[in-house]
């Protein structure tokens, strides 16, 4: 059983990273398909712009909260999401997962060398792992089917993609019937953090909400204005739900089921 709720009109499922693991797993045993989200402030106001990105999320098997402001706001809202779920540390979890259901491991994204380094590090920590597919995530769209031709015929159950968002939900979205994996999962930057390239927020910075600081020190000219946008909109939009839950406005909007993942 998992319970969901409604937060600024995105479904998260209140799991935690163990739970997720475990969701994955009981996806894999079952030979059912499902897709999973991590769901970012910066993706959870995206999600309102771009109708395309939304319905991908909305019809993910699985939903988790990646930022300590999410989790926050969930407590506040009386709606509790157990803790924040990063998409840096599902991967882990997740080649665990594949390597103790023999399932073969696809990774795309990033450039060669630094996928082929995820590869490495992945199999240093977890030995057993069968990756039956490398690639770094650069092409055009007219390559866009050789790739999920070329996905489908490794035979791998599980895909990670990390292209950034939403170009790797895109992907998903128009190959899924292709691509013949039974996981899949869209990680953003998380490659460049894996093989050692991009570094990640002290923890102090992360359990503090402040990881998109750090982000932003690192890159400031790319990010300053997105960060700007997105956080100012979700601190309104937060502000809203809140004074909407004390006033009693709120939705119900909280299910209880046993989620299933996508056939
Ligand atoms: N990336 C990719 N293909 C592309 C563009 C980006 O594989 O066509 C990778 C990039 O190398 C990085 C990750 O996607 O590892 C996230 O890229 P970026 O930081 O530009 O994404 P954003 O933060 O804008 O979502």
């Amino acid at each position: 059983m998992t319970t969901s709720h409604n937060i600024l009109n995105c479904r998260f499922d209140a799991v935690s990273e163990a739970g997720a693991a475990q969701w994955a797993q009981e996806t894999l045993r079952s030979g059912k398909r499902g897709h999973i989200s991590t769901v970012n402030v910066a993706i959870l106001m995206m999600m309102r712009s771009d109708a395309r990105l939304k319905k991908y999320i909305d019809d993910s098997g699985l939903i988790v909260a990646d930022g300590q402001p999410l989790i926050w706001l969930s407590k506040l809202l009386r709606k509790p999401l157990p803790e924040r779920v990063a998409g840096v540390e599902l991967v882990n979890e997740l080649v665990n997962v594949a390597s103790e259901e023999k399932a073969g491991i696809y990774l795309m994204g990033a450039k060669q060398d630094i996928v082929e380094d995820v590869a490495k590090n992945l199999t240093e920590q977890t030995p057993n792992a069968q990756f039956v597919g490398v690639q770094d995530g650069y092409f055009t769209p007219e390559e866009a089917t050789a790739r999920a031709q070329a996905i489908r015929e490794s035979g791998a159950k599980l895909l990670i993609v990390a292209m950034g968002v939403p170009r790797q939900e895109q992907f998903l979205q128009d190959h899924w019937e292709d691509l013949n994996v039974q996981l899949a999962i869209g990680v953003g930057g998380s490659f460049d953090v894996i093989a050692g390239r991009t570094k990640r927020a002290p923890q102090w910075m992360q359990t503090v909400g402040l990881e998109w600081f750090f982000r932003l020190s690192q890159e400031p000219k790319r990010l300053a204005k997105r960060y700007l946008i997105t956080n100012s909109q979700f601190i309104w939009l937060s502000g809203w739900a809140l004074l909407g839950h004390l006033l009693g406005l709120g939705k119900t909007t909280t299910q209880s089921d046993a989620r299933q993942p996508l056939v």
